[in-house]
């Protein structure tokens, strides 16, 4: 169950053509109607064509979810099954508004912690990273028909704003965070324990969403640029778990 905390939850039950996926890409539309909201469209649509986007960001910023990410959505035609979409209110000759953008970006950074997707352009259309709906071309492989969504404006805003704040967010990434203190922590979500402080040794197990843990070592991990954290488990284990602020937060 994937959910965006700070989307409005308007949650459509994905149908037989919407299987689990691992979300790569992240495609920005517009719906060119200046919609309100998708809901009932989107929900109408499931006794139809089977058209829907896992969000739509209104003018005023706020971030309606449509699916559940860890479901498909079809609105990227080829890429439906790596694709998260997020539809934008607006018409198709107008500008992502401020609040619009901010709520982008947000919803991008979940995107990057949640799921991985890298935060960057994709260089082809079954790459990763964040894209609008025609990059690839119209038709192409992320639309069948010919089409200019998310309209040329917005492209030039994707252009003109979002890919250098894309790049100034991957630089900040590659700088080597803090040491995290010793002492106990609180995990914010599911979290995968290893036997090594080292993002290639084997996943033993998941360690709850909001367990205790008191971490007496850390590790620092080059390949995934992270800190693990070592603890013992209750039968007296080391385990190793990677010390991310999406994981785990410290106590007290
Ligand atoms: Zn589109």
């Amino acid at each position: 169950m994937a959910v965006i905390p700070f989307a409005l939850n308007k949650l459509i039950k994905p149908g037989p053509n919407d299987p689990r996926i691992e979300p790569r890409l992240f495609i920005l539309h517009v719906d060119a109607g200046n919609a309100f909201s998708l809901f009932g469209l989107f929900s109408r649509n499931q006794r139809g064509n089977g058209i829907e986007s896992h969000g739509h960001i209104r003018n005023d910023g706020v971030l309606e979810q449509y699916r559940d990410t860890d479901y498909e959505a079809d609105a990227n035609y080829l890429a439906n099954p790596i694709a998260l979409s997020f539809e934008t209110q607006g018409f198709g000759g107008g500008k992502w508004t401020a609040k619009q953008l901010s709520t982008i970006k947000r919803a991008i950074l979940w995107a990057h912690r949640q799921h991985g997707i890298p935060l960057q352009v994709p260089k082809t259309w079954d790459g990763s990273g964040v894209g609008y709906h025609v990059l690839f071309g119209a038709p192409g492989k992320w639309t069948p028909v010919a089409k200019s969504c998310p309209g040329p404006k917005r492209i030039k805003q994707f252009r003109d704003v979002l890919v250098p704040w894309l790049a100034d967010q991957a630089r900040a990434e590659t700088a080597q965070p803090a040491r995290p203190a010793l002492g106990k922590y609180t995990t914010r979500q599911r979290v995968n324990r290893r036997d090594r402080p080292d993002a290639d040794a084997k996943v033993l197990s998941t360690l709850r969403a909001g367990a205790t843990v008191n971490i007496t070592a850390v590790h620092w991990d080059e390949k995934r640029r992270v800190w693990f954290g070592r603890y013992r488990t209750r039968f007296g284990n080391k385990r190793w778990i990677p010390m991310r602020n999406s994981n785990v937060q410290k106590k007290g």
